[in-house]
């Protein structure tokens, strides 16, 4: 099959935003979860800001958990560490605070590299009742100008692991200068993008004459100026006070669906030229070669992906946008779409372009949906790794959902990559059974 051949068989279906998706029935459910905790952000957000650090202040079972996912080189400088809350701060017999600026300045004396310093609360910090806000305050105060100190919450109470790069991301907005009175209009793409990534939207955007900033930037201390002229445009879904505290400081959304796939994309740097006045032609020369390279990549993919059954189990908030993006451009069908929260508002767009009568469910009652999950027997089954072993030696696929936020995924040239992790564990089983 040569390209051109391949290139045809994508069929996209038009896009008719169907009014009655968005009002989906949503099954709410509130029992026992299954997700890992916002401690996890600091995976992707260490590599992304290269001179901030992330001082997690918490137990032993904090730092197994970031180094672990981490899977940190002995021989590297990390930009995370854990400072432990021992027994003797539990019992009361320590001044937190006090031993908290002891390792603070010990840190701070030994890499001046660091420029921000989070401190990243968890279950313990949360449980003592242990005021880091205040700590942040009072450690700025010593080490400004060199350092910011800021503080957020990764603690996995009542939270899912997502949940740590919107905290992380509203902690700093406050920080972000105001813009220049009569600045002109910018475009502020929001959400951790992988840089390879960032660098081609940032082409695509300089194709159209659309001028962007991105926020987290690749540096903590060049942040991007914010106010009334911002156009905001999500680039990740699960970043619900982040945009809130942008539009307190008189962004505005542009709505759209997130950039996975070739027609996310698509539709989500349409957003942003219709918000820019970008005429059509130029967006469609702008588009038209990653287009077709997406297009080409996917329908590969979708020889193996088409008419599989999939079930989400709710972890990384990217579900909605994932399960649009396999039954409209891959033909996958949708038993369950299982997501920790629905924010309605930011994800109206991608409701709209799901298939009529997809069951979507909001947060979690995990031997429930284990049960329906058993009795609809999905060909591909999308959960957190605390239920992907069990379910494999059940006899079912399954895709680790964590690694779909640690890899690449948006964007035009990972399209493909993208639907290649969910062809890639339906080829395992195959081998297995041959
Ligand atoms: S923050 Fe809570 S859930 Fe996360 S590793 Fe620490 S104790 Fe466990």
């Amino acid at each position: 099959m040569n390209a051109n051949a391949v290139t045809r068989a994508v069929r996209i279906p038009p896009i008719v935003p169907a009014a009655s998706c968005s009002d989906l029935p949503v099954l709410r459910e509130r029992g026992q979860r299954e997700v890992f905790c916002g401690l996890t952000g600091i995976i992707w957000l260490h590599r992304k800001m290269q001179d901030a650090f992330f001082l997690v202040v918490g137990s032993r079972t904090c730092a197994h958990l970031i180094q672990s996912a981490a899977g940190v080189m002995i021989f590297a400088e990390p930009r995370f560490a854990t400072a432990i809350i021992d027994e003797r701060d539990l019992a009361g017999l320590a001044d937190v605070h006090e031993e908290l600026d002891r390792v603070v300045t010990r840190l701070l004396e030994r890499r001046p590299d660091i420029r921000t310093l989070f401190l990243v609360g968890s279950c313990p910090s949360e449980v003592i009742k242990l005021d880091l806000s205040r700590a942040a305050e009072r450690l700025t105060q010593e080490f400004a100008p060199r350092v910011r100190v800021l503080n957020y919450s990764g603690s996995g109470i009542e939270t899912t692991f997502t949940q740590g790069e919107d905290a992380c991301l509203a902690a700093l907005v406050p920080t972000l200068p105001a813009e220049a009175s009569g600045a002109t209009p910018t475009l502020l793409v929001v959400g951790t993008l992988a840089d390879v990534v960032e660098d081609q939207f940032a082409r695509l955007f300089a194709a159209m004459g659309v001028p962007v900033r991105f926020f987290p930037p690749r540096l903590s201390r060049s942040l991007p100026t914010v106010g009334p002229n911002t156009r905001l445009l999500l680039a990740q879904p699960f970043l619900a006070d982040t945009a809130r505290a942008l539009e307190e400081r008189g962004a505005t959304r542009l709505a759209a669906p997130f950039p996975l796939g070739a027609e996310g994309t698509t539709l989500w740097l349409r957003a942003a030229a219709d918000a820019f006045r970008v005429d059509a032609t130029t967006f469609e020369r702008a588009i038209e070669g990653p287009r077709a390279r997406a297009a080409t990549s996917l329908a590969r993919q979708r020889l193996m992906l088409a008419g599989k059954s999939i079930f989400f189990f709710p972890d990384s908030q990217l579900e909605i946008p994932l399960a649009r993006f396999l039954s409209r451009e891959l033909g996958m069908r949708l038993v369950e779409v299982g997501t920790p929260y629905l924010h309605r508002q930011h994800l109206a767009d991608e409701l709209a372009l799901l298939p009529a009568g997809t069951s979507l469910s909001e947060g979690q009652d995990v031997e429930r949906q284990l049960d329906r999950c058993r009795a609809a027997h999905p060909d591909l089954v999308v959960c957190g790794l605390g239920l992907a072993n069990p379910l494999e030696a059940e006899g079912m696929t399954t895709k680790w959902a964590i690694e779909l936020v640690f890899t690449p995924i948006q964007g035009y040239d990972q399209a493909g990559d993208l639907a290649a992790l969910f062809t890639r564990p339906l080829d395992r089983r195959q081998r297995l059974v041959a």
